[in-house]
């Protein structure tokens, strides 16, 4: 459907009355009627997707193609941590709600960026290993003067919306013997603040909980697997899911299935979406004896908002085996496919399908591939499956499989225009060699639990160019009728930053390699580009305050891909400065430049042990470091690279692992590393400094290298 002619009459309402004059009247608190209308105030941008179908289209058109060249820095905002900056900020009511990682909440003037007050939940730093994806916050809700936050050690917090005072906190989790996190932004449907939860990779079972938004009570709770089989199941839509599973591993261990991002609702239908994550463990040979759909994993499920009680679901990976989650952006839009005006809900999930549902029946309309992938060569239209090629099978054998965990597309989110009618989707080729561990284990809170082997990755710089080659970027401008892309802009890296369209024809994106771009929405075409000083990963915004229109953007690197994949991701060569940049027609404001140096290798210790010892090293640092250090001690840049120790961090380096400096991000390792494994590990370490100092012998250090411990 095209709603060009009502957006345009919106937006010269919007313009002609003022969003100013709507502030100044103090409107009533945020509520369900004001979410529904969020078009009749197209300056604000009162919840995370904007409006309840989570489109991230702004109607607003005073920044356009036609005058993008002016568009300039109004003003920008140092956040705490430089760590996953991945949160989309909230305007409402003349207020400007941000969060960084560990969960720190800011209240801004939008106008100016000036600090309103802050909420720093203070969640422990040790809590790190907690997550497999770096310590993140999506953003808040705002309802009835309140700001709701999920902190990643799964607190549930009502702040009051003037004071940033605590109104109430949740605790969210129901079992912390388990690694459970929150990362994603909080909808509240109908009094309700829906939140889901983290940690599939570490062994939990999933669920999404809804709490009262006046007092925090839990009203519901779906799970999003099933639990022990001698108990009764909680529901009918657990005992039909108990029949996809077999085995003991999946509830001891905890199926997975967490539903950590993605939630749209459908007032009319009043139907609430939630998108679910992969398996634990992945292998699903391991997980369920190597059959079975695994219900709900990697699915769309349609819940009652009132109650939680399930009404469909659509699998769109039966019995993921890849960390195919399906917790990307679920957008709702109205579409008119063969003739038929049609209510759909359209995801574009990790594994490389554009899906188009109906979204009050379920019904699967299409599906396509909008980025190349080898697991499965189609969605059989008649069954609703995909057809698996033998090439994704990793049961038995290692294989080489696109995409790979961090998916064709993954959190940050993508945006749909209904003026264009496309869909504008990061994403990514990302393939990953995956090779079963068969013997694996549960190992406890705090550990990985893929029954996988550690990603492998070459230590010789030369091996590694043609692997860092085969990731690649780019923004789809995708036609979810046609199933086809109408226009692609590629880039050298993956992970670049979530889309935002606007009645301007024009989408706004960051980069991986440190910029914030706007192109022609409707042809593509770069119209305007300017420096973020780092990769850029968020999804923007738009808003008007006293008739000038804003684009703001969460600047700052982090996550999966720097963390988990180190030295593959360091061809988006940016340092991690977490920023709030807000730019507007004729704005003047500088850019601080970049503060950090870049680091001086400190002349490595001399290695003690033998051949054999660094090997125990390598494995033990690539089983217990590599994830966020990155694999073979390359970090991705946002985690400290080891090989960069100094000295004095030689010195007490069995201090740091046994948590010395925990409160400060390094969370101890005791439980599962003893003193000789340690020593190993700094041998390791030890070894690949020397490579390094040898690699930079031979080849000068470039600015943009790693940062310093
Ligand atoms: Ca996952």
């Amino acid at each position: 459907m095209r709603h060009q002619a009502w957006v345009v009459l919106l937006a010269a309402a919007a313009s002609a009355c003022s969003i100013g004059a709507a502030i100044a009247a103090a409107p009533k608190p945020v509520d369900a009627a004001r979410i529904q209308a969020a078009d009749a105030e197209p300056g604000s941008w009162m919840s995370t997707g904007r409006t309840y179908g989570e489109q991230r289209f702004s109607p607003l058109t005073q920044v356009n193609v036609d005058n993008i060249g002016k568009l300039g820095l109004a003003w920008s905002y140092r956040l705490d941590v430089d760590r996953a900056t991945e949160g989309t900020p909230i305007v409402v009511d003349g207020v400007m709600y941000v969060t960084s990682a560990f969960s720190i909440v800011t209240a801004l003037d939008p106008r100016s960026g000036k600090q309103l007050w802050k909420y720093d939940p203070k969640v422990s730093r040790d809590r790190d290993r907690d997550g497999c994806c770096d310590v993140a916050n999506r953003g808040v809700a705002v309802w009835q003067g309140k700001v709701y936050v999920g902190a990643y050690d799964g607190r549930l917090i009502a702040l009051d919306a003037k004071s940033g005072k605590k109104v109430w906190i949740t605790d969210t989790v129901i079992d912390h013997d388990r690694s459970y996190t929150i990362t994603g932004a909080p909808r509240v449907v109908k009094g309700k603040v829906i939140i889901g939860n983290g940690g599939a990779e570490l062994g939990v079972r999933g669920y999404v909980s809804a709490f009262d938004a006046g007092s925090g009570k839990l009203v519901w709770r779906f799970y999003t697997v099933p639990g022990d089989p001698s108990k009764p199941p909680e529901n009918k839509a657990m005992e039909m899911a108990q029949k996809t599973w077999f085995g003991d591993t999946y509830w001891k261990q905890g199926g997975g299935g967490t539903p950590w991002d993605s939630f749209a609702y459908d007032a009319d239908l009043d139907l609430l979406y939630v998108g679910t994550g992969n398996g634990s463990m992945w292998n699903r040979g391991v997980r369920s004896e190597d059959h079975g759909d695994n219900l709900f994993l990697s699915s769309i499920v349609a819940l009652k908002p009132d109650t939680g009680e399930y009404v469909w679901h659509y699998q769109t990976t039966p019995g993921d085996s890849w960390d195919y989650t399906a917790t990307q952006s679920i957008i709702l839009a109205d579409l008119s496919i063969n003739g038929t005006q049609r209510k759909v809900l359209m995801q574009a999930p990790k594994n490389a399908f554009f899906y188009v549902i109906d979204r009050k029946t379920g019904e699967l309309l299409s599906a396509e591939k909008y980025s190349p992938a080898n697991w499965a060569s189609k969605v059989d239209m008649k069954t609703g499956r995909p057809v698996e090629s033998a090439d994704a099978d990793w049961s038995k054998k290692a294989q080489l499989v696109l995409p790979g965990p961090i998916g064709a597309h993954n959190w940050q989110p993508m945006s749909f225009s209904p003026q264009t009618g496309l869909v504008y989707i990061p994403s990514q080729e990302a393939p990953a060699l995956y090779a079963p561990n068969p013997e694996a284990k549960y190992g406890g809170k705090g550990t990985w639990n893929l029954g996988m082997q550690p990603i492998a990755l070459p230590e010789d710089p030369k091996a590694l160019k043609p692997i860092q080659d085969s990731y690649k970027g780019h923004l789809i401008a995708w036609d979810p009728v046609a199933q086809r892309a109408v226009w692609t802009q590629d880039y050298a890296s993956a992970w670049n930053g979530g889309t935002l369209a606007t009645a301007g024809n024009l989408v706004f994106q960051g980069t991986a390699d440190g910029r914030f771009v706007a192109y022609a929405a409707d042809k593509g075409g770069k119209l305007w580009e300017t420096p973020a000083n780092t990769g850029v990963m968020a999804g923007p915004i738009s808003y008007e305050i006293n008739g000038e229109q804003y684009v703001t953007v969460l600047a700052g690197w982090g996550g999966a891909y720097p963390l988990a994949l180190g030295a593959i991701s360091t061809t988006a060569k940016v340092k991690p400065e977490a920023r709030v940049l807000t730019y507007k027609l004729g704005g003047q404001a500088k850019l601080p430049p970049p503060d950090r140096k870049p680091a001086v290798l400190p002349e490595p210790p001399v290695l003690t042990a033998n051949a054999a010892t660094v090997d125990v090293g390598r494995n033990l640092f690539n089983a217990h470091c590599g994830m966020c250090h990155g694999p073979n001690a390359m970090s991705g840049g946002v985690i400290p690279d080891l090989r960069y120790l100094t000295p004095q961090k030689h010195a007490m380096f069995a201090g740091i692992v046994a948590g010395a400096r925990a409160q400060r991000g390094m969370p101890g390792f005791s439980d599962v590393l003893k003193p000789a494994d340690v020593d190993a590990i700094h041998q390791y370490l030890i070894k690949r400094a020397q490579d390094l100092k040898a690699e930079l012998a031979a080849v000068p250090p470039v600015a943009g290298g790693p940062s310093a411990p």
